[in-house]
């Protein structure tokens, strides 16, 4: 994780949102070539991978944020009713339609800061009707943002990658406190059943903690995802360690998020495995948290990514271009393994490493151009600063 190979004085050539050819200026043939441009002094990166958002959602909690200001801390919001059944109770009460303009236009910005795919999920509805709500505005926000996305004034051409993850055990609703069985029945036997139908999620998702979902309880969610065709992702070990990650691994779980938490077996599991330890540093900044051991992972022979897990009650930035920074000042990550894990084991997380994440060819050209630089660390090191000049998602400049 700790190199990034890199050429000087490099020509790059893209051709259907694809990248078709690189090399060094010397070594370029001559091409018939509609549009060049001109990168001198600039560096270009692959552009980042959201593998973790809840981009969704009705609204902002700063009511919340106070409380969190003046001491309490997030299990105690979540305790006097705030948290995600607050987000929920109020996406109940919004429109689908609202619910997406609100939503392409906080994706749109992310894109400008450089996010070119993005994983958003569900679980702020948490009944069957407001899940597949959710789910239906993921959709058209996937249709919005695809080649053939009739938005365009509002997604400037951006044809991003969007995968949707079902997060209906996202936490346990006031209505089912003393009948958990039955939430997860609902959830495996109706819920599940039907996002798969229509075909409305990739991936399932289960909050594993202390007061949210038990290990058994996410084993047969996962399981349930499992026999419709979707793959776990998994928020797990945020507040306590309680057995989540060798049940996951074994499971086949493509990633575990969160990992502030770790004890010796959580490590023993993941070392080798295939799963991708994911971790949300701007999760652990915002809520004054621990931040995840990324250091002893990777020494451990575990693969590493970042993502933002951007969300109105723990983390409402999306910015990963933080995220980075924040990898390297709080993580202490080489600037190096955290573009790595940033990128390309970000799209190892999503199952899409042989279509984004590197500048390799027949990748789709989702580049980050940084004008004036000419090196990674300082990117990281400005952190707060907008380094990012351009965007090109698929093979079109957005700005
Ligand atoms: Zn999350």
């Amino acid at each position: 994780m700790g190199e990034v190979p890199s050429i000087k004085n490099a020509y790059l050539i893209v051709e259907h949102a694809r990248i078709k050819e690189y090399g060094t200026m010397r070594d370029l043939q001559p091409h018939e070539i509609s549009k060049v441009i001109d990168c001198a002094d600039t560096v270009i990166l692959p552009g980042y991978v959201d593998s973790h958002s809840h981009a969704v959602f009705a609204h902002t909690r700063e009511a919340e944020f106070k409380d969190l200001i003046k001491g309490l801390t997030y299990e105690e919001v979540a305790a006097r009713g705030g948290g995600i059944l607050n987000s929920a109770a109020t996406l109940a009460s919004k429109s689908e339609d609202s619910l997406y303009e609100e939503a392409i236009a906080r994706v749109m910005k992310l894109v400008y800061m450089g996010t070119t795919t993005l994983e958003i999920k569900s679980g702020y509805g948490l009944s069957l009707e407001a899940e597949l709500k959710m789910l239906q505005v993921i959709a058209r926000l996937k249709q919005a943002f695809s080649e053939h996305g009739n938005d365009t004034l509002l997604t400037k051409g951006a044809t991003l990658t969007i995968t949707a993850t079902f997060l209906g055990a996202h936490a346990v609703p006031k209505e089912y406190k003393d009948n958990r069985d039955a939430y997860i029945e609902l959830i495996v036997n109706e819920m599940i059943p039907q996002v798969a139908a229509a075909n409305l999620a990739d991936f399932i998702d289960v909050f594993c903690e202390a007061n949210y979902f038990t290990v058994g309880e996410m084993l047969r969610v996962i399981e349930a995802g499992k026999a419709h065709g979707l793959r776990a992702k998994l928020h797990v070990n945020q507040f306590n360690s309680i057995g989540a990650i060798p049940i996951a691994v074994k499971a086949g779980a493509l990633s575990v998020d969160h990992l502030e938490v770790m004890n010796a077996a959580d490590f023993a599991a993941l070392s080798g495995a295939a799963t991708i330890a994911t971790a949300l540093p701007s999760c652990s900044f915002f809520l004054g948290i621990p931040y995840a051991p990324v250091n002893k992972m990777i020494s451990d022979n575990i693969a590493v990514a970042l993502a933002s897990d951007y969300n109105p009650g723990s983390c409402p930035s999306g910015n990963m271009n933080f995220v980075f920074a924040l990898a390297c000042v709080q993580m202490k990550m080489t600037p190096e393994a955290a573009l790595n894990a940033l990128t390309v084991n970000a799209a190892h997380a999503l199952g899409l490493q042989n279509e984004v994440g590197s500048i390799t060819v027949g990748k789709q050209a989702n580049l980050l151009l940084f004008k004036g630089i000419d090196n990674l660390a300082l990117i990281p090191y400005s952190f707060g600063e907008m380094m990012v000049s351009r965007v090109m998602v698929q093979g079109v400049f957005i700005n």
